[in-house]
Order: C-alpha cells, then sequence, then structure tokens
C-alpha cells in the first residue's frame, strides 16, 4: 500500500474520516467521531466491514484526532504509508476557486470566508489546526464546496439587488457540493465515451439539495446561493421561497429574523411539511402505508426539483445527460420516476423497470429507449476527489 491520504470533514459536532491508498482507489478505514462537545462522544471506526465504537471520555475535536492517530498507530502499515490529510471546506468565496496547500495565508483566507458558513468554516479550521499539531510534518490540503462554481457567470451568480451589497460585502451566488458535482462530471466522461457530453445537468439530492448544470465539464449555473438554503426544497430546509416570509413567520411567531431563518434551514423542507421525518426513507415507507402527509411532501420535493432542473437548463445548449447522485438520487426509485416525470416536455424520460431495479451503488444508465437525454444514476465519492487533490498537490 502506498500514498495514503487521511482525509477529515471536521463540523462543528461531528467529524468525518476516512484513509484513501493506492491513488484514491482503496479505501482503508472511514468513521465518524459524533456528538463532540456532549458527554455522549463517541468515535466509530468501520475497518475490514467490522464496525468499532468508543466513547470519548472528553468529547473534544482535539481527541477524536487522537483516537484516530492511536488507531493508525496501532496499523503501522497505514500509518507509515500516509503521505498527507484533505480537508474538506464549505466556504471558500470568492478566494479559492481550486483545493490549495494549507498554509498561514490559506488558513486566514479560510477564516475570512466564515462570515458565510459561520457554522462551518471554524469548525473546518480546528479541525485542520488540530491535524497539524497531531500530525506535525504531514502537508495538508483544503478542498472546497464552493470552487467548482467559480466559473459561473456574473448574470448567474448575481442577486438582482444593489450593486453594492455584492462591490463592498460579496454577496453573490456559490454554490455548493461542488467536489460532488466534479465527481460527476469525471466520471461521466469516462463511462459516457464517445456520446456527446456538452451539456450536463445533475441533481445532488440527500439530506442537503442542490442542482448543477454543467457545460463542456464546466459549472454554470447551480441551485445553492450565498448558502446552502437557497433552491431545491430539502430535509430540513425550505429552498427558495418569497424572501417576505422571513419577516410574516418573524411577526407571527414574534421572533428574531435569525430564528426565523433557523425555521427556514432547520426545520421545514420534507420534515416542516411531512411533520413526520427528514428522511426520505422514513417518508417513503409512511407514504407506502398510507400516510398522505408524507406522500405531499415528497410530491412538493418532486416537482420543486424538477422545476429547478428545468430552469437550470436554460445555460446549456443541449441536455445530453441527467445525473441523479446522493443519498437520494442513488437510491429512491420512487423520487426520480417522480422528477422524470415532471420533466417529459424536455424529452427526458426513463425506463421504470430499469429505475427500479438499479443494482445499489452503481452506475446505471436508466434512460428510456425514446429518451432525448441519458439518465444516469451515478453514486457520488466526495473522500476520493479529495484524495486525489491532496496527493495531486502535495506531489508538485
Ligand atoms: P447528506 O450527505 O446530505 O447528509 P445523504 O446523501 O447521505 O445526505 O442522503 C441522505 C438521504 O438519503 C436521506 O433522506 C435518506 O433517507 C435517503 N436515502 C438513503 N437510502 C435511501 C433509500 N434506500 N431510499 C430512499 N431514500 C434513501
Amino acid at each position: 500500500m502506498k500514498d495514503s491520504i487521511l482525509v477529515i470533514n471536521c463540523g462543528s459536532s461531528s467529524l468525518k474520516f476516512a484513509v484513501l491508498a493506492n491513488a484514491g482507489q482503496d479505501s482503508l478505514i472511514e468513521g465518524i467521531a459524533d456528538r463532540l462537545g456532549t458527554e455522549e462522544s463517541n468515535i466509530t471506526f468501520k475497518f475490514e466491514s467490522k464496525k468499532k465504537t468508543i466513547l470519548l471520555e472528553d468529547g473534544s475535536h482535539k481527541n477524536a484526532v487522537a483516537q484516530i492517530k492511536e488507531w493508525l498507530n496501532s496499523h503501522p502499515d497505514i500509518a507509515d504509508s500516509l503521505v498527507g490529510i484533505g480537508h474538506r471546506v464549505v466556504h471558500g468565496g470568492e478566494t479559492f476557486s481550486q483545493s490549495v496547500l494549507i498554509n498561514e495565508t490559506v488558513l486566514d483566507g479560510i477564516k475570512e470566508c466564515a462570515q458565510f458558513a459561520p457554522l462551518h468554516n471554524p469548525a473546518h479550521i480546528k479541525g485542520i489546526e488540530i491535524a497539524f499539531e497531531l500530525f506535525p510534518g504531514l502537508p495538508q490540503v483544503a478542498v472546497f464546496d464552493t470552487a467548482f462554481h467559480q466559473t459561473i457567470a456574473p448574470e448567474q451568480y448575481l442577486y438582482p439587488i444593489p450593486m453594492h451589497f455584492y462591490r463592498q460585502h460579496h454577496f453573490r451566488k456559490y454554490g455548493f457540493h461542488g467536489t460532488s458535482y466534479r465527481y460527476i462530471s469525471q466520471r461521466l466522461e469516462q463511462v459516457a465515451k464517445g456520446s456527446d457530453q456538452q451539456g450536463v445537468l445533475v441533481a445532488h439530492l440527500g439530506n442537503g439539495a442542490s442542482t448543477c448544470a454543467i457545460d463542456k465539464g464546466l459549472s454554470v449555473d447551480t441551485s445553492m446561493g450565498i448558502t446552502p438554503l437557497e433552491g431545491l426544497m430539502m430535509g430540513t430546509r425550505s429552498g427558495s421561497i418569497d424572501p417576505s416570509l422571513l419577516s410574516f413567520i418573524s411577526q407571527a411567531e414574534g421572533i428574531s429574523a435569525d430564528a426565523a431563518l433557523d425555521i427556514l434551514n432547520k426545520k421545514s423542507g420534507l420534515l416542516g411539511v411531512s411533520e413526520i421525518s427528514n428522511d426520505c426513507r422514513t417518508l417513503e415507507d409512511a407514504m407506502v402505508s398510507g400516510d398522505q402527509r408524507a406522500k405531499l411532501a415528497l410530491d412538493m420535493f418532486a416537482i420543486r426539483t424538477a422545476k429547478h432542473l428545468a430552469s437550470m437548463s436554460t445555460t446549456l445548449e443541449s441536455i445530453d445527460h441527467l445525473v441523479f447522485t446522493g443519498g437520494i438520487g442513488e437510491n429512491s426509485s420512487y423520487l426520480r420516476q417522480a422528477i422524470c416525470d415532471h420533466l417529459k416536455a424536455l424529452n427526458i424520460t426513463i425506463d421504470s423497470t430499469l429505475n427500479e431495479t438499479a443494482p445499489r451503488g452503481d452506475t446505471t444508465n436508466i434512460s428510456s429507449a425514446s429518451s432525448g437525454t441519458n439518465v444516469w444514476i451515478i453514486p457520488t465519492n466526495e473522500e476520493l476527489m479529495i484524495a486525489l487533490d491532496t496527493i495531486s498537490l502535495i506531489s508538485h
């Protein structure tokens, strides 16, 4: 085994990690430290198809990384092959249009972008600083969710509000899930060789959900905005709404604008409409047992996703491929069908048998014979992109 990369996704209360070896091809171990900062904090290691969870005595981020280091030390073949650490960073603003080797200037840049990701970026900085302390000498790379969308043109990324907000404060659409979209674009190039790859629509549908239009490999539009709240209806986020609702909600409930925003981020979407759950699987089960609220929430999710895909197609010359990815996009045949049923006017249709029988975890073309667009299920792999970027930057 050689060239192992430790991939870290450090959030405010959780820290996901993985070690990928041999040019990212082999995933050696993965895991998550959860409920950090509480008394129930724990860390789970998934290694050789076995799971092991241990309670963290001190639920700090540092203790979580120390446990990862201890695990690596007890597997010296893996520890010795470690050549770098790749960090997922949510917001790179306009400063970062690609992945970078981390140094003091880069850390300052990530700190500056924290104004738009006040929960995420400070947690990433913590993860980076701890990793520098516990793995001294290992080069570290930052891979940004926003970077892939830096090719979007001003007429797409500007909000139609007074221009000084952009000039002075950089208020604009940034978009997220960029690492996933970059992976999908490259994977599509491998699997759809020989076909015209010019215009691609991608629906990354997970608990967070967004769409992206990709023209010849470059992002030309995406549904999320200055924060991930814009765009599609999601697990707990409302997605795009009339902004006046913010003030109506805060007046109706007697709460601050920030508290109203919290409702749009954490209590809306599938959860808010169904009043059952934000989890697609739970809602599908409820729908099958006849729950109308679950069906309404899922059908709203489908129609709003289809609308975003249709509007995004205006940035492309042709819609050659439509890709479903993310936990819902890869696994929910019900939602893939419901979304494509709303796209018939664009001559996008799928084969219902192929859609329902698509093997989990595989790349599959589910288009119907008459569809004008190739419709794909492609499992995303953000960890692989982070590992590959890290290898590429540390070997230069
Ligand atoms: P995120 O990374 O944004 O947290 P994921 O991409 O892991 O989210 O997706 C989580 C979503 O995928 C959940 O709503 C979950 O219910 C849904 N999901 C996972 N497996 C299935 C399945 N077999 N059928 C329907 N939905 C599924």
